[in-house]
């Protein structure tokens, strides 16, 4: 696991570009891209696969599960390339696991 050099976010395997791309602030990394990432998997697979890897190092915030409504979950942002540059922000529920995302 690689972290970004300015803002110390978390790198995330681009496909299209074939290396480490920053999920906070866009910037990809110098060292090559040591990762495998399918090319015939979308865009949302590719996302949805590192952050089952990386779900241990993110943050627990106060947030309401909209399943069992316990108070915390994990909580991690990606920037989504697809329409604008806005911040998709993800959670998971510590108690029951169930993900969800914010807009
Ligand atoms: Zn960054
Ligand atoms: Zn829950």
């Amino acid at each position: 696991m690689e972290f970004c050099e300015r803002c110390g976010g978390l790198l995330l395997p681009d496909a299209k570009k074939k290396k480490l791309v920053c999920g906070g602030c866009g910037k990809s990394s110098k060292s090559k891209a040591n990762v495998v990432v399918k090319e015939e998997v979308n865009d949302t697979n590719v996302k949805l696969e590192v952050i089952d890897k990386d779900l241990d190092v993110n943050p627990e915030i106060e947030a309401d599960c909209p399943k069992c409504e316990h108070k915390k979950a994990k909580f991690w942002t990606l920037q989504t390339r697809a329409s604008d540059e806005s911040e998709t922000r993800f959670f998971q529920c510590v108690k029951c696991s169930h993900r969800w995302r914010e807009y």
